[in-house]
């Protein structure tokens, strides 16, 4: 059954040594990979919605939703905070002025292949090209992962360049979503970084926690807390709705581990744009133990201009955020600028 991964976009989850048949590897082959299919399994027609673009259309980045991430969404109800952020609208096929193919400048921080610097003493590290969703507004929907190492051999020169840079003093693992690797790629990938005597920090940017949670098993908690670098986790969740059933207990899982678990959100038109929904969702995730991390500004990317909200708007929701939520709560509000030295707060 993993060969429908395999074939789907890369061999990133099957790779060295796959040992078929973990109930993660089963779920995501599992997938439900067609508009269609997603709007029958929701009692919803395509007549409720304006302009949907047909599965011929978006072969490049094709739907994608786990049952369990399925399972969170109301059924009939089409302005489903869940069901929008993976339902490709014809709106994709825009062309807006201002919204670029690669609108963050990834690709003149490439340090060397699959290393990405933008930041003083942390590096990106693109582990993984595939997703175990596609989110119709992901930023890096036009990254050339093509280009990116593939085999365990391939890292060597990348391993290498962090090696020899003492002031790289964390690695994030990101992509794609790094722990789509199988437990052997990724434990050899966390070993080769824990071998480097200035790496203190390993840091995980992963959506499956949210999107398939069957992910977190006890063998992959056990990797994560016997590290010599500390481990952090960074979700990805928009709306309070996600933080439910399963996603909830894999996060519990995460924290009662031990390992901070921080979250990232996208601020996104008609899906989290509203104070209520982003105080729900601080609330959801404070209630766990998971800190609420960065709100990002959308990055303009080609495809994604109807998610954007105003930065006038999002100020304003911050604001009331600020006066019904303890600071700890409140997320930071940034935007990505090519060249700065961090992510920039919004003002
Ligand atoms: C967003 C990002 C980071 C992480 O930024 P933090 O503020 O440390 O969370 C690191 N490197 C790159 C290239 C990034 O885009
Ligand atoms: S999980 Fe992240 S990288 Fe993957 S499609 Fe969604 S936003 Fe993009």
């Amino acid at each position: 059954m993993i060969e429908s991964v395999a074939t789907f976009q890369n061999a990133d989850a099957a790779g060295e040594g796959t040992s078929i048949g973990h109930d993660w590897q089963r779920d995501l082959a599992r997938a439900v990979r067609s508009s269609a299919e997603l709007l029958r399994r929701l009692g919803l027609s395509e007549s409720q919605f304006a302009g949907l673009l047909a599965d011929v259309q978006t072969r490049s980045f094709p739907v994608l939703v786990p049952e369990s991430f399925l399972a969170r969404m109301q059924p009939g109800n089409p302005a489903d905070p869940l069901l929008l952020q993976v339902l490709p609208r014809s709106e994709e096929q825009a062309q807006v002025d201002g919204f670029l193919s690669d609108a963050v400048g990834d690709l003149n921080a490439r340090r060397a292949p699959g290393i990405l610097q933008k930041y003083h003493g942390r590096v990106l590290l693109i582990a993984a090209s595939a997703c175990a969703v596609h989110c119709r507004y992901c930023f890096r929907r036009e990254y050339p992962y093509s280009d990116e190492p593939r085999r365990l051999e391939d890292w060597d020169e990348s391993l290498k360049t962090i090696a020899d840079d003492s002031s790289v003093r964390e690695v994030i693992l990101s992509g794609g979503d790094p722990l789509i690797l199988n437990d052997q790629r990724l434990e050899h990938l966390c070993r080769r970084l824990e071998a480097i005597p200035h790496i203190d920090r390993i840091r995980i940017h992963t959506r499956l926690p949210i999107v398939l949670p069957s992910r977190i098993t006890d063998a992959l908690l056990s990797l994560l807390t016997g590290l010599r670098p500390q481990v952090l986790v960074v979700v990805h969740a928009n709306h309070a709705a996600e933080i439910q059933l399963d996603c909830r207990s894999s996060l519990q899982r995460l924290v009662q581990a031990g390992l901070p678990v921080l979250n990232q959100a996208v601020l996104l038109r008609g899906i989290n744009d509203c104070v209520n929904s982003l105080e729900d969702l601080s609330t959801a995730l404070m209630n766990i133990g998971v800190i609420p991390y960065y709100l990002h500004q959308l990055d303009r990317v080609s495809g994604t201009a109807h998610f954007e909200v105003p930065t006038s708007t999002g100020l304003s929701l911050v604001s009331e955020l600020q006066a019904r939520l303890p600071g700890y709560a409140v997320p930071r509000y940034v935007q990505e600028f090519p060249g700065a030295t961090g992510k920039t707060p919004v003002a």
